[in-house]
């Protein structure tokens, strides 16, 4: 399983649902680009809403992708975090500073061209960044945690740095900055301005270099196209859009959701997938962990620990536990005469035969070494437990396997079998080593056959009620 998404190649659907998504994008730019001019209305805390929800977007993808980094090592991840960090900081000075939000010329003592300003270091930025991250895409991860930790916390500590710098320098040279908007409300000029034009520039060549160089092969690469392309179609509305609260100024704003959100939402689709086949891959290994290999039927492990949990709920509940040992005939023979591969293949079936054998949900078996297997049959008693071994010998018996000549024409397997109900007083290991007795009557007495052996019993003192009602 893929411990980070930079392997990660987009699927058909994947893919399909990016490229509808840009060409929404694109047809609602086209759509709204003769109307781009048109006065909207006046919606006030539209600009906080926006502003807020782009930061915290952009916040959260730049954390997911630290976190990316911090899996894998890899730089890519660590410089896209760098650009989403550099941004949500600039949208949230370009709030600030936003006139009409927090006080009518913008917090900081801002300008009238300060929020215009500090909006092209956003768009510029997160172009500019993202582009960077390309250069180190090929980067070989940087092995060990610490080294991860401190080079991350560097470049993304430097990107907030440079990103607090020059939104303070746009505010602090207020009245150095060339003017890119007429009035307090639009921004007519801007359309002409080199500085602008020199922004979406940078965001269509960006654009255009990502598609170039990563080939949209990644699922990062083809959401990130996404961001960058929303990114553009952001500026190239506010540039048609000639005002704020004009049809395009309210379509740009949306197309800058987009570019915030395209690798967030990729990011939380994924997260929560690999969430899930994480959860998978735990269940896959923890059943595996409790078979056995070669035959398949739970492992002495798992008996070890569900063996005495079930011999203590017998007693709480009070119903009788059936342990039966299995031990096939004759098999150190049947390995000199057939090989060890056939004696495997045995083994296999003589395992499938037993766990087949068993209908009730919480009877087992388990390997128990070699070519023993153990039964547990809750709930069964000495007599029910007697019928069963018999079956599992007789359906051992009739799989008529060709077995080696010293016990008969076919394999066979001996079973001893101890069943007991008032057994609290003793130890669970009592119950086994009845079974073993009786297992060991079995191959005196001939192989191929069931012996008993009674269960451990109570004493009179520790269960006197039962003691009572059976004298
Ligand atoms: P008995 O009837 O008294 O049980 O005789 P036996 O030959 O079955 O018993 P013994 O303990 O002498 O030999 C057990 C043999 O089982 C020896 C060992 O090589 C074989 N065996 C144990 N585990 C495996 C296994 O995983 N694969 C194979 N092929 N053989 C195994
Ligand atoms: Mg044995
Ligand atoms: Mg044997």
């Amino acid at each position: 399983m893929q411990a980070t998404l930079i392997q990660l190649s987009a699927t058909k659907t994947q893919r399909a649902a990016a490229v509808i998504a840009a060409a929404v994008m694109l047809c609602g730019a086209v759509l709204v680009w003769p109307h781009a001019r048109a006065q909207g209305v006046v919606v006030q805390p539209f600009m906080p809403i926006f502003a807020t929800s782009v930061a915290i977007a952009e916040g959260l993808t730049g954390f997911l992708l630290w976190t990316q980094f911090r899996a894998s090592g890899r730089l890519i991840f660590v410089a896209l975090a760098c650009a989403y960090a550099f941004t949500s900081v600039a949208v949230v000075f370009h709030l600030l500073v936003y006139p009409g939000v927090f006080s009518a010329n913008g917090l900081l003592g801002a300008g009238r061209q300060t929020s215009i300003w500090i909006w092209l270091i956003w768009r510029a930025g997160y172009a500019l960044l993202a582009a960077l991250a390309l250069a180190l895409k090929a980067r070989p991860p940087i092995e060990g945690r610490t080294k991860r930790r401190i080079r991350g916390s560097l470049m993304i500590a430097g990107s907030i740095g440079l990103s607090i710098a020059l939104c303070s320098a746009a505010v602090a040279g207020r009245n150095l900055l060339p003017d890119l908007v007429s009035t307090a409300s639009a921004y007519h000029h801007l359309s002409a301005h080199p500085a602008l034009l020199t922004v979406a520039a940078i965001c269509f060549a960006s654009f255009c270099a990502h598609v170039l160089v990563t080939r949209l092969r990644t699922l990062v690469d083809v959401w990130l196209a996404v961001a960058l392309l929303a990114g553009f179609i952001d500026v190239a509305l506010t540039l048609g859009a000639g005002a704020r609260y004009s049809v395009g100024w309210y379509a740009a704003r949306i197309a800058a959701m987009v570019s915030a959100n395209a690798v967030l939402g990729m990011l939380m689709s994924e997260t929560s997938r690999t969430y899930q086949r994480l959860a998978d891959a735990h269940r896959a290994l923890q059943e595996l962990s409790v078979r056995d290999g070669l035959t398949g039927v739970f492992n002495r492990a798992y008996f070890d620990e569900r063996y005495p949990r079930e011999f203590m709920l017998a007693i709480k509940a009070d119903y009788p536990l059936a342990v039966l040992l299995v031990d096939v005939d004759h098999f150190k023979d049947y390995n000199d005469a057939l090989g060890h591969l056939a004696g495997d293949e045995c083994l296999r079936r003589i395992a499938h035969t037993l766990s087949a054998s068993l209908s009730r949900p919480n009877d087992f078996v388990a390997r128990y070494g070699g070519e023993e297997f153990v039964v547990v049959l809750p709930s069964c008693d000495p007599a029910a437990g007697m019928v069963m071994a018999e079956r599992l010998r007789q359906a051992i018996a009739d799989m008529a396997l060709p077995g080696p000549v010293t016990g008969g024409p076919c394999v066979t397997v001996s079973i001893g079998h101890a069943s007991s109900r008032f057994h609290a007083e003793a130890p669970p290991a009592t119950l086994l080593a009845a079974a073993d007795s009786a297992l060991y009557k079995a191959k005196a007495h001939g192989r191929n056959r069931v012996e008993d052996e009674p269960g451990p019993q109570p004493t009179a003192a520790a269960y006197p009620r039962h003691a009572m009602s059976h004298p």
